[in-house]
């Protein structure tokens, strides 16, 4: 029996950063990961889909926007197999990064798949490991489209594989991969089709930026079809019909669908330990991502909270500080964590919603603020893309509780703003910053 002092399974996000942490203050830490280093961010989400995303804009700009400052460029063509090929070579430079960092902190690599033996045993390729504290960090992945012929969309995984651009997509679902892949593929030259079964994308997100999107997105050339539940997709040679539960069709030659992610729960011996379950299927965890089982926790995607990857770094780097430096009270507050969708534009958010701040202190107690303006950047043209901006404040004092943007530069907007806000800024404060002109940021301080 080999001994550590933490076992870490899944080398993504939350179990790099855990155990890299782990290692710098001291354990004897071994990292188990059955796939390649770096998880789903790395492999098959944030990563790749922000270089898709930035080709997107990329071509936008040059094909939409430049014509406003005088540039007319001259036979612009998109070698999408170069593309992908330049995309995958730099994930494979940050695997070698991954594995480098893990090498100088002297965290241990296993490659293979762990099974829990008992509460405190894991086996791996027939060899057992043992330690004190486990951590689970072993993600999620895509769910399945259940309806007859939903074998024919494919998820964000198979999306990654792609080495054509599919000319005339569908795709189904209404969350934040699918605003991303839809606005991707718009914006690289496919006609894309839109369907989500709710009146509104993001529905979880203020109705604000969920409105302003299908709007940009309609004027940007995606057609969008809300309240359209799938019910069967046929194939015709190679067109693909998606049928909804409203009598009406879509054709393309490409379905792509992304309706929420799994867990990876099953296959790693839960059975054999006192790891519990939520009905959904998720691993129960206190504020501190103990588990029901002594010595093992889990963070990220598997907790079924939030799932970002900056989130399960912050709980995997917290939990190691807690376990080997003493520090017993740290833990994640999941309270005002930022969050971006690499729409085209993108959209920032951070707090609650109006409606979520109405129904929790009052329509009396909530005021907002509200902007809407073309950025500068469309000054020249024609087009004039209208951003929208909205702070949600509570109270005499007008503490900002939500602040959300959809906009060009919204992503790199959000992060400045997320600070203050949870260091508790009321709208007096933002009133007190001077402004940064001309940016689109300065509507964040300047509104009345
Ligand atoms: P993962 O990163 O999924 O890592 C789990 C690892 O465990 C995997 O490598 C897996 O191979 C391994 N594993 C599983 N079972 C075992 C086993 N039994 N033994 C050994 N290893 C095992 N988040 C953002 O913050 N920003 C974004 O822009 C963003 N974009 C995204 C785009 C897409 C398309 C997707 C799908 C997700 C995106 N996310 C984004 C979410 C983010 O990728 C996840 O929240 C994050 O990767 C979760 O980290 P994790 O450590 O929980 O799991
Ligand atoms: P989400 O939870 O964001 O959205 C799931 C969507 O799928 C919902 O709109 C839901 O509809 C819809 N849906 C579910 N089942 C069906 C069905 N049978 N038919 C039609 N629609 C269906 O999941 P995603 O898969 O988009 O993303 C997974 C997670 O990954 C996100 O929640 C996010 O945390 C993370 N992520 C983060 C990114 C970022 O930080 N930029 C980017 C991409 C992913 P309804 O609204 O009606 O319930």
């Amino acid at each position: 029996m080999l001994k550590y002092d933490y076992i870490v399974i899944g080398g993504g996000s939350g179990g790099i950063g855990s155990a890299n942490r782990a290692a710098m203050r001291g354990a004897k830490v071994l990292l188990i990961e059955g796939n390649e280093l770096g998880g789903t961010c790395v492999n098959v989400g944030c990563v790749p889909k922000k270089v898709m995303w930035q080709a997107s804009e990329l071509l936008e700009g040059i094909e939409r926007d430049a014509k406003g400052y005088g540039i007319y460029p001259q036979g612009v063509d998109l070698d999408f197999k170069q593309l992908v090929d330049n995309r995958q070579e730099y994930i494979e430079r940050l695997h070698g990064a991954y594995q480098s960092g893990l090498d100088s902190n002297g965290v241990e690599v296993l490659r293979g798949y762990a099974q829990f033996v008992d509460n405190s045993t894991v086996e791996v390729n027939g060899i057992k490991y043992q330690a004190d504290h486990i951590l689970i960090a072993t993600g999620g992945r895509p769910v399945a489209l259940d309806i007859p012929g939903g074998k024919y969309a494919q998820n964000s995984d198979q999306f990654f594989e792609l080495t054509k651009l599919p000319k005339k997509p569908i795709v189904i679902g209404g969350g934040y991969i699918a605003a991303e892949i839809a606005g991707v593929m718009n914006g690289l030259g496919s006609q894309v089709s839109w369907a989500f079964r709710y009146h509104r994308p993001l529905r979880h997100f203020d109705e604000m930026l969920s409105y302003q999107l299908l709007k940009l997105y309609e004027e940007d050339g995606i057609s969008t079809h809300p309240e359209h539940v799938p019910t069967s997709i046929d194939k015709e040679d190679d067109t693909y019909i998606v049928h909804f539960a409203n009598g009406k069709s879509l054709k393309g030659d490409y379905v792509f669908f992304a309706g929420g992610r799994v867990p990876n729960v099953d296959n790693i011996g839960l059975d054999n330990t006192d790891v519990e379950l939520s009905p959904e299927g998720f691993v129960v965890v206190d504020k501190f991502q103990n588990t029901t089982a002594q010595g093992i926790y889990a963070v990220g995607d598997i907790i079924g909270k939030i799932d970002l990857t900056p989130v399960a770094i912050a709980a995997g780097r917290r939990l190691s500080e807690r376990l080997f430096n003493g520090q017993t009270n740290n833990f994640l507050n999941y309270d005002l964590v930022p969050t971006v969708v690499f729409t085209h534009p993108t959209i920032g958010t951070v707090g609650i919603s109006e409606k979520e701040a109405i129904d929790r202190y009052g329509k009396e107690s909530v005021k907002v603020y509200e902007s809407s303006f073309a950025s500068m950047y469309f000054a020249l043209d024609t087009y004039r893309q209208q951003s929208r901006m909205k702070l949600v404040c509570v109270g005499p004092e007008e503490k900002i509780v939500g602040l959300h943007g959809i906009g060009r530069g919204m992503d790199e907007m959000l992060q400045g703003f997320a600070v203050a806000i949870k260091m508790g800024a009321t709208k007096a404060d933002f009133d007190d910053t001077v402004a940064i002109h001309p940016t689109s940021a300065e509507e964040f301080v300047t509104m009345r």
